[in-house]
Formats: C-alpha cells, sequence, structure tokens
C-alpha cells in the first residue's frame, strides 16, 4: 500500500492515504476542460485545500463537495466569508469558521497541513501554498500558483519533502525554466508538472520542463503523468 497523489487536471489534485483520507486540492472540476472526473463521481472527501479564489481554483464545485462529503475547507478568513455567503457552514472551514493563514497549521483525519505563502494574484486574501503531511511523514507541496521564489529553498529545509506539485504553464504562473529551478530549492524526491495545457495560451507539453529539470535538479525525478492518473509516494 502506498500513497496515492491523483492529478485531476490544472491545479487540481487528489491525495488518498495509505489509510484512507481523501485531500482535494482547489478542485475546479465543473468546467475544466482537462478534468476527466464529475463532481459526482467524488464519493469522499475529508479536506478540502483552495489555494486562492480565482475561478480556475476555487471553481464553483465546493459548497456541494462540501454538502456531499462534509469535508473540512481550509481557507484564509477572506475566503471563508465568501465560501459561507455560498452556503458553506462554518462547521466545514477550518478553525472554527475562521479559516488560517501564512504559517499555520491544521491537522484533521490524521493529516497536517500547513500553509504557505505563493506569489500570485487574487481578489479576496492572498495566494497560498499548501505543504501537506501525512500520517506517516510523508510530505507533498503543492506551490499553488506562484512564481519562484527563494523561501522554497525554506521549505525544502524545513520539511522533508517526497512530492511537489508545480505549475510549469507560464502566463499566470512560473514558466518551465522557473519551475525546473524550483524542484532545486524544494529538493523533493519526485515533482508532478501541473497547469499546463488546459487553455491555449499555456505552455502546452512537459517537454521543456523534464529536460531543464534534468539539468538544474537532476536529482529529482519529474513524473509528467496525464490528468485522472496518480503516483504512489
Ligand atoms: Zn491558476
Amino acid at each position: 500500500m502506498a500513497h496515492r497523489v491523483r492529478w485531476l487536471g490544472h491545479a487540481a489534485c487528489q491525495i488518498t492515504t495509505e489509510k484512507g483520507a481523501v485531500i482535494l486540492i482547489d478542485p475546479w472540476i465543473s468546467g475544466n476542460p482537462s478534468c476527466p472526473i464529475k463532481k459526482d463521481d467524488i464519493k469522499q472527501a475529508d479536506l478540502i485545500l483552495i489555494t486562492h479564489d480565482h475561478f480556475d481554483h476555487l471553481g464553483t464545485d465546493v459548497p456541494d463537495l462540501v454538502k456531499s462529503t462534509g469535508a473540512t475547507v481550509i481557507v484564509q478568513p477572506e475566503l471563508a466569508d465568501t465560501l459561507r455567503k455560498a452556503g458553506v457552514s462554518s462547521d466545514n472551514i477550518v478553525h472554527y469558521g475562521m479559516g488560517m493563514n501564512i504559517g499555520a497549521e491544521a491537522e484533521i483525519a490524521g493529516v497536517k497541513v500547513i500553509m504557505v505563502q505563493a506569489f500570485h494574484s487574487c481578489a479576496a486574501g492572498t495566494p497560498a501554498g499548501y505543504i501537506i503531511i501525512l500520517d506517516d511523514g510523508k510530505t507533498i507541496y503543492h506551490t499553488g500558483d506562484t512564481g519562484v521564489f527563494d523561501s522554497m529553498r525554506l521549505f525544502g529545509d524545513i520539511y522533508n519533502i517526497d512530492l511537489a506539485l508545480v505549475p510549469i504553464g507560464s502566463v499566470f504562473t512560473m514558466n518551465p525554466l522557473q519551475a525546473a529551478v524550483s524542484l532545486s530549492l524544494i529538493k523533493p524526491k519526485v515533482a508532478i508538472p501541473i497547469h499546463y495545457r488546459t487553455f491555449p495560451v499555456l505552455t502546452q507539453d512537459a517537454a521543456e520542463f523534464i529536460d531543464l529539470s534534468s539539468k538544474k535538479a537532476p536529482e529529482v525525478k519529474v513524473e509528467a503523468i496525464k490528468p485522472g492518473q496518480e503516483v504512489q509516494i
């Protein structure tokens, strides 16, 4: 047995732990042209992590997913307000409905989640990334939408990161070169490129990222999977 990390297209990811906890990150399901599943295919979620409020991350499914699964949502306070207005109960938002902020952590269903900074834009709150420590210590870093920044090195030093989910699409996030350099800072064992090909303006394939990563961070194994596929850690 192992933990399973499935890419649902764009920034959406689904982690199923060895013990059966399910974590959704940025579940833009409805309307996501590269998502291989439907909202109703998600039967279980214990945690939903939202990096920021752009449509391709927050999406429109979170209130329904919370209702159908009872998941707890991790968001910043400003986005907690947005979700409450959309019908999500405070009981389903982290820290008694208050949300949390950069540097903070929450532990739910045996999974520890730390919110970290990301450099991007959004309407409410600030963009974030997440470091997710599973019950056996395996650690996943979803950077959120961001350019490269030197504190990624700090995260690599503080947390022993097994898997990094990094955007490579350019236009809105890191391009393939920045994403490759980010791996040299984060030092994960494995990396999955995300946030590309969804729209015509984005980088259309992972070839350049794979090539640059082999030069900038040769010790990192890059797994360029297709939406719907998963990696085990
Ligand atoms: Zn985005």
